[in-house]
């Protein structure tokens, strides 16, 4: 037997490793499991080249807890270690290892450099009071047992061991008896775990129950989907990996397998999932691994900000492994990697526009979230969305014909001779909701503008966005102004109304209601326009949806009433009537309920203002007992 003390400076490194490694503990097994499948693959590299002989068997990996002794044991059937090399690496370099990364990194983000600096085995200790391990060589040599309990002294004997590999025992300590949970563990094996190369079982007593239960299937699938090769897979291969990454997920749309070794080594699946709600918050996040082993879900900047709603597996062991941002960033490899990223999803969004149109359109709401956003956040995107980017319309048109999508030059080629205003700017019609806006729509669509529907959380910002990105165009609600306004301001048309007639009818609709700024304006309109048309003037609309959207800081805007403009049609027939009625009580009721009307077409007539339009329409059908006004009114 041997005892010696290990070769470090610093006082006690135990401690050290302990604090700095405190907010991880559980990458423990990750990285005791990893030399063991490091131990297993190098097994096999030195058999294929002869330099190990004979059969070496199932090279499994199993992974045992025994909550009464409060131990776990990591085995595995791989190259295992002579005395020396127990010496080697257990006792020198990654101590050395360690120093040098104490020196280096003290009161940094150490938690990016362990594995780096050869301390994997190390974090061991970080819940264990004693680690035990007996090792026998593919070299036929004795084997050995080292222990050591924390402390820079270590023990090293002969031992008696049947099979080749190395058993790791680690006695936990009373801190991390979390880990002494079957449950625990195998969430743990699951997360880092799952698509390692070397089959991996977990045995483990329950708890109560004196016999071993064993676990019959491995916990990992050792050749995920992304490892292969593309040719090798069929469209159901991918969505059987889709549902073994996401269990509940509907189907996804599409995927992308990418496979890159020069100038770094990256292969993956990226998925395009289908988004119910634009709004859903993201569960199910990309994973990124390195050789296998499962790295982080904390994709940034490896993947491009509008992509972090896609699905899938990166694998690339050119990502440092134990990501921290600060270390990311940092890494000339990951923006390499992003560029690809954003390349790759471009040139698949084209494929399928060009080749498969009638599909593309059909997931045209999902896709419209990735594609909008990517051309908001990336200027290189924007130049590729652009040529497949959509717009769909509103309605289908009134041939019974199906909705239409058009690119933004398809829209422009379309609507060129009639929607563009004075300063020779294209006007894009839009509506935010097909319901309320229905009116609105009818109107423009009569006129022979096409409306397009841009009705999900990230449109408006699109909307703002593009104004100033592309060229010549303008954006503006189907309701902004009356339909005959909508591209261009127009003279006041000719009205029926005489010019006192027109100021009577003027006065009668001065009226003042709570939460609105109101605008009145009478003009001549068709006989069969309505005889109120309410309008939201696009600007101060626009201003105040971005403010609720933006949280506290747009309160102010958020809080200030609603403009309206209100166009009075002098040349609806109903004004004649109202103007020769004596009852003065009478006209400004029935003035009040046609503005009502309008406001309720725009959804605007709310609390007060709706009680008092319900009350005073029941008065005006003369059945209902007299209700005074809630409210001011003039
Ligand atoms: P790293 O794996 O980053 O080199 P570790 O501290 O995890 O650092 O391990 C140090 C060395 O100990 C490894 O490089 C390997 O040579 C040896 N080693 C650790 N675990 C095993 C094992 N299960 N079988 C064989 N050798 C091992």
């Amino acid at each position: 037997m041997q005892k010696g003390t290990i070769q470090v400076q610093t006082e006690n490194i135990f401690p050290i490793i302990k604090k700095f490694l405190y907010s991880d503990h559980d990458i423990f097994l990750r990285e005791l499991i990893s030399n063991a499948v490091d131990a297993s693959q190098k097994l096999k590299t030195l058999s294929s080249i002869g330099e190990a002989k004979g059969e070496f068997g199932d090279l499994i990996i199993e992974v045992k807890l025994d909550e009464e002794k409060k131990t776990i044991t990591i085995s595995d059937r791989g190259i295992g270690m002579t005395a020396a090399e127990v010496e080697k690496y257990l006792n020198q370099v990654a101590f050395s290892g360690a120093e040098e990364f104490v020196k280096k990194y003290k009161g940094q983000n150490e938690n990016a450099i362990i594995g780096k600096f050869g301390l994997g085995f190390y974090s061991a200790f970080m819940v264990s009071d004693k680690v035990e391990v007996f090792t026998k060589s593919f070299k036929e040599e004795p084997a050995v047992r080292w222990e050591c309990d924390g402390s820079p002294e270590y023990m090293l004997e002969e031992t008696e061991k049947a099979d080749r590999g190395t058993d790791i025992v680690l006695h936990i300590n009373e801190e991390s008896a979390e880990f002494l949970d079957a449950e625990r563990i195998r969430g743990i094996l699951n997360r880092f775990c799952r698509f390692l190369p070397v089959p991996i079982y977990f045995r483990h007593k329950e708890e109560k129950n004196e016999e071993e239960k064993e676990e019959v299937a491995p916990i990992n699938n050792t050749q995920p989907a992304w490892k292969k090769k593309p040719a090798d897979l069929t469209a159901e291969d991918y969505q059987n990996f889709y549902r073994e990454l996401y269990p509940y997920n509907e189907p996804p749309l599409f995927w992308i397998h990418l496979n890159v070794d020069y100038p770094f080594n990256l292969t993956g699946i990226l998925y395009f999932p289908k988004i119910k709600q634009s709004y859903e918050i993201q569960k199910d996040k990309i994973q990124l691994y390195s050789n296998q082993v499962f790295v982080t879900d904390e994709v940034k900047d490896i993947v491009p900000e509008f992509l972090m709603l896609l699905h899938g597996v990166i694998d690339s062991p050119d990502i440092p492994l134990n990501v921290s941002r600060s270390y990311l960033q940092g890494d000339p490899n990951v923006k390499k990697i992003n560029n690809h990223i954003t390349k790759k999803v471009a040139d698949k969004l084209e494929e399928l526009f060009n080749k498969e149109r009638k599909e593309f359109e059909g997931k045209w709401d999902s896709l419209g979230l990735f594609v909008k956003y990517g051309m908001m956040t990336d200027d290189k995107f924007m130049e590729r969305g652009n040529k497949f980017h959509l717009f769909e319309t509103a309605t289908n048109g009134g041939d019974g014909s199906e909705k239409k999508f058009y690119t933004l030059e398809e829209y422009r080629m379309a609507t060129e001779t009639l929607q563009k205003n004075k300063e020779g700017k294209l006007v894009i019609l839009y509506t935010t909701d097909l319901v309320q806006q229905d009116a609105y729509i009818k109107g423009a669509e009569a006129k022979g503008y096409v409306v397009v529907k841009l009705d999900t959380i990230i449109d408006p910002s699109f909307i703002n966005q593009m104004e100033m990105k592309w060229n010549e165009v303008h954006f503006n609600r189907v309701d902004a102004d009356i339909a005959d306004n909508l591209i261009d301001k127009q003279e006041n048309q000719e009205s029926v109304l005489s010019k006192d007639e027109e100021t009577a009818l003027k006065g009668l609709f001065d009226i003042k209601m709570p939460g609105l700024t109101m605008t009145v304006d009478v003009k001549g309109l068709s006989t069969e326009a309505p005889p109120v048309v309410a309008t939201r003037p696009e600007f101060t609309r626009r201003m105040k949806d971005m403010a609720s959207l933006s949280g506290p800081m747009g309160s102010f805007y958020a809080n200030m009433p609603d403009e309206v403009t209100l166009t009075v049609n002098g040349n609806h027939p109903i004004y004649q009537q109202v103007l020769k009625n004596d009852d003065k009580d009478t006209q400004a009721k029935l003035v009040h309920n046609l503005a009502d009307l309008a406001l309720l077409s725009q959804g605007l007539l709310k609390g007060s203002n709706l009680t008092n339009f319900i009350n005073r329409s029941v008065d005006l059908l003369g059945v209902g007992s007299q209700k005074s006004e809630v409210g001011s009114m003039k």
